[in-house]
């Protein structure tokens, strides 16, 4: 039988936009953490941000807890902060880069 085929949409959950689901990182919370989920396979509770800077600050704010039902430990919020950090990393201008490289 001819089935259509259907990409998994997943939304965002800081700027609530359906997104395929490749041009979204995957949040998972365990029983050991949240972490970020880069294979999209960790098993638990999950939530989707945009791999983009502005998501991933609201998303921190509320957006993300409340998805994923929790509340952040420091540890979990750092894991979240350093990899938001590397997506703003992708989108550094070379004034920004010179200024990291000097610490
Ligand atoms: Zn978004």
């Amino acid at each position: 039988m001819a089935r259509q085929k259907h990409k998994p949409q997943r939304m965002c959950v800081a700027c609530r936009q359906s997104q395929d689901k490749k041009s979204l990182v995957r949040i998972v919370r365990t029983n050991e953490g949240v972490f970020v989920d880069e294979i999209g396979k960790r098993a638990g509770r999950g939530a989707y941000l945009h791999a983009d800077p502005s998501c991933w600050e609201i998303g921190l704010k509320k957006s993300l807890e409340r998805a994923l039902k929790t509340s952040f430990t420091e540890q979990d919020l750092e894991r979240l902060l350093q990899y938001q950090n590397n997506l703003s990393g992708l989108t550094m201008t070379e004034t920004d880069q010179e200024l990291a490289s000097q610490e």
